[in-house]
């Protein structure tokens, strides 16, 4: 049965025992109320009529007026004839009443009338009796009626009372402690509750529902350890030495690249602290030891390993990939751990010396030839030669120009080939910075009349020594200051200015050129690149090379630029005092 029906059945039942209760209370009063007013207006008034008749019969005896009441209380005792004989009693006094008009003394018919009147007292007495015992008996009647209807009504609230609130109570109790159990995961929790009411249905529709999540959540853990293994089984397979860390640098994973180049063992690394790992074991030391620090930028490449692998001397490139998730429910990014990857780069190395050495060789192979041919054309412009005229010294002057970006180019090839192999000889000593600026703008001179450029100095007295390498410093300086001239309009201005920053001093041209695009500042100082768009004459090297060098004096480099508005190439060098 339903629990509404239930209810409702209940309550009902309730409300009409409370009826019942009711109606025999109220029938039992009414019939009590209807004997006794039976009593009072059938019987009491007979009595008081019979004894205003005893009264007006004593006041004629005296000879008083009596007569006229006597009739009175006669009529109303007509009127009020209600018992068995009562009737006869009454016509019998009306008869004697005519006798008694005629002789009002006489006696006998006094006694007779008295007797006459006796009788109706009498036969109203009994009936009094008998309608009380009725009343008496009709009480009784309507007390056991009220204790039977009361205790019915008593038992079956009681009934109700135990029963109605532990129906409902119990299996919402049941309900919720299973609900608990599902929050907290346990999905094999089923609720055992097998009416046929509303939480029948309820608790059915549950174990369904807990059925389901069991199902779902056994397949999404096979399916996740499925995936788990597959990922496992990639990592190892992986040609590139691989590992993984939690939050706290303790080691999740590490695949058979990574032991095989450092030598461990599973046991001696996963599930331990990376650092204490670190104390015995120079690769891992060099794997972790900046993790902390790249762990707002999600891919950070630093410089390669050299590690000694498969026989011979390899080098890694170690990119770490920090781990971040966004909980569910939460706004904020949460690093949950690293991923350290190392990526053999030894074939592009050996690739790059081949190439170093190639080129090493080839641009000092090109040198002697260069200089011997800007020996001749030396020979040629020398009157003593012979007689040149006007078309053949164009040609001269072209030739000149050209063996001239040979010698530039072939000068920049050697010096970055040093740079890679890491054979730049630097003579850092005290310099001063004016020389270095003075020695620069002679070199660009020419080369800044010829585009009617004028260089504008902006220098502070009392300049401090730099520590560097007069001579590379120099070259750097010259190879801003052609960029400048060389990008900038005609007859347009460069200004050259060297100031003091509390250690450092620093020296920077800025030209009214047509700028560089935001999205190649920082390839600027990369090899061989040339911003798309802009005139092939050069290398690609010689901001690369000015990186090197100043970078290798322990300065800075950088530049500052919008397209459209002209840029400023800086570099600082460290004081000397
Ligand atoms: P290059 O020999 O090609 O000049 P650099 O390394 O000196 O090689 O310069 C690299 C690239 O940077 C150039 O190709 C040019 O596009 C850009 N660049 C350098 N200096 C400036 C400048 N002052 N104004 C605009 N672009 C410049």
């Amino acid at each position: 049965m339903s629990i509404k029906i239930k209810l409702i059945l209940g309550i009902g039942l309730l409300f009409l025992m409370i009826l019942l209760l009711s109606t025999v209370g109220i029938k039992n009063i009414t019939a009590l109320k209807t004997d006794t007013e039976n009593i009072l207006a059938d019987n009491y008034n007979t009595m008081k009529y019979c004894e205003n008749m005893i009264a007006a019969l004593d006041a004629i005896q005296q000879n008083a007026n009596g007569l006229p009441v006597f009739e009175k209380n006669l009529e109303l005792q007509k009127m009020n004839v209600t018992e068995p004989g009562e009737r006869e009693a009454t016509g019998q006094i009306s008869q004697r009443m005519v006798q008694l008009k005629a002789t009002p003394s006489d006696a006998n018919l006094h006694l007779l009338i008295r007797k006459d009147i006796s009788r109706i007292m009498e036969v109203n007495m009994a009936a009094i009796q008998r309608k009380s015992d009725i009343a008496k008996e009709t009480a009784k009647t309507g007390n056991t009626w009220i204790v039977i209807s009361s205790t019915l009504c008593f038992l079956f609230g009681m009934t109700l009372l135990i029963n109605l609130p532990g129906n409902i109570a119990n299996p919402v109790r049941e309900l919720t402690a299973s609900i608990k159990e599902i929050a907290a995961k346990n999905y094999s929790q089923r609720v055992h509750y097998r009416s046929k009411n509303e939480f029948g249905e309820l608790a059915e529709s549950f174990n369904t529902m807990a059925e389901k999540l069991e199902e779902y959540n056994n397949s999404n853990l096979s399916k996740i350890l499925v995936e788990k293994m597959r990922i496992e089984t990639l990592i190892n397979n992986m040609h590139e030495p691989v590992i993984g860390l939690d939050e706290n640098k303790i080691v999740l994973f590490i695949n058979n690249e990574a032991l095989k180049i450092s030598g461990l063992r599973p046991d001696d690394i996963i599930g331990k602290p990376a650092g204490e790992i670190a104390l015995n074991n120079d690769l891992v030391r060099s794997l972790v030891y900046d993790l902390s620090e790249t762990q707002k930028t999600d891919i950070l490449p630093s410089a390669p390993l050299k590690i000694y692998a498969d026989n011979k001397e390899s080098y890694f490139e170690k990119e770490v990939v920090n781990i971040t998730i966004k909980p569910t429910g939460e706004r904020e990014k949460r690093l949950i751990g690293h991923v350290i990857i190392l990526k053999n780069i030894t074939p592009f190395k050996e690739l790059d010396f081949a190439k170093t050495n190639f080129i090493a060789t080839v641009s000092h192979e090109l040198k002697t030839p260069i200089s011997s041919i800007k020996m001749s054309l030396l020979l040629l412009e020398n009157q003593n030669t012979g007689h040149v005229n006007a078309e053949q010294r164009q040609l001269i002057e072209s030739i000149k120009e050209d063996s001239n970006r040979l010698l530039k180019i072939t000068g920049e090839l050697l010096n970055m080939s040093q740079v890679e192999t890491g054979n730049i000889q630097l003579n850092i000593q005290q310099s001063n910075p004016l020389q270095i600026l003075e020695y620069a703008l002679e070199a660009v001179k020419v080369q800044a009349e010829q585009k009617q450029i004028s260089l504008i100095v902006d220098k502070e007295e009392d300049l401090p020594e730099v520590k560097a390498d007069t001579e590379k410093t120099a070259w750097v300086l010259i190879n801003f200051l052609t960029n400048a001239i060389r990008y900038s309009q005609q007859s347009g201005q460069i200004h050259i200015s060297i100031q003091q920053l509390s250690d450092k001093v620093q020296f920077s041209v800025k030209d009214d050129g047509q700028g560089i695009d935001s999205r190649y500042r920082a390839k600027i100082f990369n090899r061989y690149f040339q911003v798309p768009g802009s005139a092939k004459t050069g290398t690609g090297l010689g901001l690369a090379i000015s990186k090197e060098f100043i970078e290798a004096q322990g300065g800075h480099i950088g530049v500052n630029s919008e397209i459209g508005m002209g840029s400023t190439f800086f570099f600082e060098l460290v004081k000397a005092h």
